[in-house]
């Protein structure tokens, strides 16, 4: 039998199982929510821990499927990456990015830079430096309002090349994060070798950190290698104010979490954006 599915045909044999048909509808129902631009930005704010100010913001990205409501990216993200889809999503994530940064900007005291994540497949496409470009374009009055999060593995998968267009994309003006840090190939010989302004410590590290002795050594030398590269370095998923403290007195530039702040809509990142500014 073959089922016409988008642009491509998909094959299947009598024992095609329940999960694959589970997938299949997610697929068309993704494809779908593309079409329709059924795909929303939330952000959550990067705060300085050496003065609490709002830093800046990460685009996150979240499905408003019609059917069930808010899906987050766990859900359908690697979907996403598996059918390409990511591309055009990965664009569009861009272009609203820019424009939200710019709506904000025109309500604030001072710009805050929005960070958006970028998919492996994205970093490959030809076209993914004049995306970035159009993105910047967009920010200009503002100044440079994008920065870009990449991971490790992304690179790995040809490394040559990714520090070529990640060096070209950094002289259009974006800061790049490595995200997830500590957590893929720890190929630390690369992290000199990339065009990276910060790492972000991955959630993990920083979960164990309470009374785990081990895991705060491992942030610690995590913190003194990216400042000894001349990087800043941002925690993730920061759920307390002990593990906030204990960030601080490592000298951890940044954290990111619900001890501040989930991900929320942009009308609500503006108010939280304009009570920190008004401070
Ligand atoms: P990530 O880039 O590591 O993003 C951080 C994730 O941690 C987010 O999950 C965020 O909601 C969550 N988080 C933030 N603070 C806390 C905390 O204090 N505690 C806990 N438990 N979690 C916290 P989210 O939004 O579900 O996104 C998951 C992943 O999906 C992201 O991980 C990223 O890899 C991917 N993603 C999200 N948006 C995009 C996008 O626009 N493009 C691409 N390519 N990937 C995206
Ligand atoms: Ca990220
Ligand atoms: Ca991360
Ligand atoms: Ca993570």
């Amino acid at each position: 039998k073959a089922k016409r599915s988008g642009d491509r045909y998909l094959f299947y044999a009598p024992t095609f199982n329940a999960r694959a048909s589970e997938q299949l509808t997610l697929e068309t129902r993704l494809r779908r929510a593309v079409e329709r631009e059924e795909f929303t930005l939330f952000y959550q704010p990067k705060v300085s821990l050496e003065d609490g100010a709002v830093v800046g913001l990460e685009a996150l990205l979240r499905w408003n499927d019609p059917e069930t409501g808010l899906v987050p990216p766990l859900r359908f993200i690697s979907l996403l990456e598996e059918t390409g889809l990511i591309l055009a999503v990965g664009r569009w994530a861009f272009h609203r990015a820019a424009s939200d940064f710019v709506a904000l900007a025109r309500r604030l005291v001072k710009p805050t830079p929005i960070a958006v994540n970028v998919s492996a497949l994205q970093l490959r496409q030809p076209d993914f430096v004049r995306t970035v470009e159009e993105a910047v374009k967009a920010c200009a009055p503002f100044g440079c309002g994008i920065e870009l999060e990449i991971t490790e593995s992304m690179v790995m998968q040809d490394v040559q090349q990714s520090i070529l267009r990640l060096k070209e994309v950094r002289e259009l003006g974006p800061a790049i994060a490595m995200d997830d840090f500590g957590t893929g190939y720890s190929s630390l010989s690369y992290l000199s070798k990339l065009p990276l302004d910060a790492v972000k410590i991955d959630r993990s590290f920083i979960v164990d950190m309470t009374g785990d002795a081990e895991s705060m050594s491992v942030v610690s030398a995590i913190i003194s290698l990216a400042h000894g590269l001349g990087l800043k370095v941002i925690a993730e998923g920061v759920e307390t104010e002990d593990q906030s403290e204990r960030l601080r007195r490592l000298h951890c530039d940044q954290i990111q979490g619900y001890v501040f702040s989930p991900p929320v809509p942009l009308e609500q990142v503006l108010q939280i954006l304009t009570r920190a500014q008004n401070r």
